[in-house]
């Protein structure tokens, strides 16, 4: 089949891997370039902690299990997957009620869950000056080199021929025999099928197609869209986990610098991006990184991010039309799940329906738009 992938972010590119694999006759473009919004700017905590309901779980969980596989497939070319699990630590007066709830909820899914000490927690990460005697610790988890997994992906496009084009879709119609795809430059193209997976602009594009996809609009930023990513300068503080916890989460990234979040400033997102926000937030990651590692560790970038978003938080994948010619796949967590998400829309597209999406088909809407409440995403990425 000849098929359009619009969006080249960890999404669009793991779904066009899958479809080329498939020997289908792909194109992917993207209005920007690959990569050019959330995937370069995502803290890429791979889990499946707290992501509720069961359904949302489950496709998590097994989002992690794929990227075992891909990463296993392919290791000739590296390691981008960072399987050391991840620690979760609460610094308030009420943490042993929230260790319980999370260990009681994480042992509920048959999740892997460790209750760990002051020792445990040395011997884990002992760079740390730990705040804390007390945490959970999640094997399973991970971390992925977002920027290096989507360049392997797209490199394995490009020995098929297949390069992300730089232009920009603006809607597509559809009907029994294909959908065309009406670009900016004003030129249409015809297709089998499209795919949706323009993150937070695919509301944007399903909309002017008459279709229907509530994806968060990022032109009023707040924690529940926005976040602030801190990266710091290369250091030698050894680190090989992720940390989550009320005042920080930071982890390790491939040149030695880090990730950092700080809960805390989260809600400043609502006041929009500035220089002095940035500056002011930047100061506060370097106080945290200081407290935690006991050493200077100074944050080169804050970047002001917004998320690709679902109106009720949970991933909205299927077929958008009555002829199944346009299909959308967006979500957050998106880089837990693309390489799952990749292989579970090529088997859609071959007519092969996934049990585990059932849940998230764009059809619930018709019922009304639910907006997921604003939540702290502390400990759920
Ligand atoms: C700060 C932050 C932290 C995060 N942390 C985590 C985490 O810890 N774990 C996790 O699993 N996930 C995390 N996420 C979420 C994850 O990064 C995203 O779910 C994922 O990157 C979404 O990928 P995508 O391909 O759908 O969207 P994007 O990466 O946004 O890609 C969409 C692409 O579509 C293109 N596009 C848009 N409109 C058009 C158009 N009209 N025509 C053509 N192209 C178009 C854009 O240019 C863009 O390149 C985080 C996100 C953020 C912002």
């Amino acid at each position: 089949m000849k098929i359009l992938v619009v969006g080249a972010g960890v999404l669009g590119l793991t779904t066009a891997f899958n479809l080329v694999e498939d020997g289908h006759d792909v194109t992917i473009v993207d209005k920007t370039g690959p990569y050019a919004q959330a995937s370069s700017r995502s803290f890429a905590w791979i889990n499946a902690n707290h992501k509720l309901p069961a359904e949302y779980h489950r496709l998590n969980r097994a989002g992690i299990a794929a990227h075992e596989e891909f990463q296993r497939r392919f290791a000739s070319h590296g390691t981008w997957f960072h399987q050391h699990g991840c620690i979760m630590f609460d610094s308030t007066p009420d943490k042993a009620t929230g260790y319980d709830e999370r260990f009681t909820e994480s042992a509920e899914f048959d999740y892997p869950v460790e209750r760990i000490d002051s020792d445990r927690l040395r011997e884990l990460e002992p760079a740390v000056s730990w705040p804390t005697d007390s945490g959970l610790f999640f094997p399973l988890e991970a971390h992925l080199d977002n920027e290096a997994f989507g360049s392997l992906v797209e490199s394995f496009l490009e020995e098929a021929d297949v390069t992300p084009e730089v232009a920009e879709v603006v809607r597509v119609d559809t009907n029994a025999d294909g959908a065309s795809a009406e670009f900016a430059d004003g030129d249409t193209r015809n297709f089998d099928q499209v795919i949706i997976a323009a993150g937070a602009d695919s509301g944007a594009i399903a909309f002017r197609s008459g279709l229907l996809l509530p994806v968060a609009d990022l032109s009023q930023p707040g924690p529940r869209t926005h976040s602030l990513l801190g990266v710091t300068v290369p250091t030698d503080v050894s680190l090989s986990r992720i940390i989550i916890s009320d005042k920080i989460n930071v982890r390790p990234r491939h040149d030695g610098s880090m990730f950092v979040q700080i809960p805390s400033v989260e809600a400043r997102t609502e006041e929009g991006e500035s220089p002095e926000l940035l500056d002011e937030v930047r100061v506060v990651m370097e106080a945290e990184l200081q407290a935690l590692f006991g050493k200077r560790i100074p944050v080169s970038r804050v970047i002001f991010s917004g998320r690709s978003f679902p109106e009720d938080g949970l991933s909205i994948v299927g077929y958008l039309d009555e002829h199944h010619r346009a299909y959308s796949l967006v979500t957050h967590s998106g880089m837990t799940m693309a390489p799952l998400l990749g292989r579970l829309v090529a088997d859609e597209v071959r007519g092969d329906s996934s049990h585990l999406l059932s849940t998230f088909r764009p059809s619930r809407f018709t019922k009304g738009i639910t907006q997921e409440s604003p939540t702290n995403f502390i400990g759920r990425q």
